[in-house]
């Protein structure tokens, strides 16, 4: 499936902000891209996208659209989501680059969580049809990048154990997998242990 954004945004500033955790950010995707959980699909459409919470504020960067099968990321390839509007699709972000498609998922699972700072979506196959309907999964009625998308994720902080998982399933977005944690390291970690107790003994 490809990506595509679906929200409305404005852009507060063009000016790329101050982003510390670049370093550490770029570290994770290097670490996504060998294992190709981010990258490029067949048809050459960039996906997988990652986040990091602004101190404590309810603001946080993410990667920019598109931006999958970059090697390293540049303070212009992310943005910093500085408001948004779940009711409405829309966010207002500063940076030179257009925000991830799933911008708002992102933002749901700020806005759940308070002890989440980082966020993770990447594709997987395998670890999708293994933990569908066996972790806390969205459903399969809510596409990603919606406003319903991001009320289904709200839904699961509520009625599921994903605060504990750490990860969930999105049911209508195949492969689609999402990891969160205290820092990206933590979100990487609960993805890779994920990976490792769902892989099949051949
Ligand atoms: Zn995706």
């Amino acid at each position: 499936m490809s990506h595509y954004v679906k929200f409305t945004y404005e852009r507060a500033s063009a000016d790329t902000a101050p982003f510390e955790a670049l370093v550490e950010l770029n570290a994770c995707r290097q670490k996504l891209l060998e294992q190709r959980l981010i990258g490029v699909d067949s048809n050459g459409v960039g996906f997988g996208n990652l986040s990091v919470r602004d101190g404590s504020t309810t603001s946080f960067y993410i990667s920019g659209s598109a931006t999958g099968g970059l090697p390293g990321l540049t303070p212009a390839d992310c943005v910093r989501v500085v408001a948004f509007d779940f009711a409405r699709n829309w966010l207002r972000y500063e940076g030179a680059a257009i925000p991830s498609s799933e911008s708002l998922t992102h933002a749901a699972i700020y806005e759940s969580d308070a002890s989440t700072s980082a966020v993770i979506h990447c594709h997987d196959s395998v670890l999708w049809r293994t933990l569908l309907d066996r972790a806390p999964t969205t459903s399969k009625a809510v596409a990603y990048g919606t406003p319903e998308m991001a009320y289904e994720i709200m839904r699961l902080f509520t009625e599921s154990d994903v605060r504990s998982r750490q990860i969930f399933v999105m049911a209508g977005h195949e492969g689609g997998i999402v990891t969160f944690g205290k820092n990206l390291e933590d979100a990487f970690g609960v993805m890779m242990r994920e990976r490792r107790e769902s892989s099949p003994c051949i």
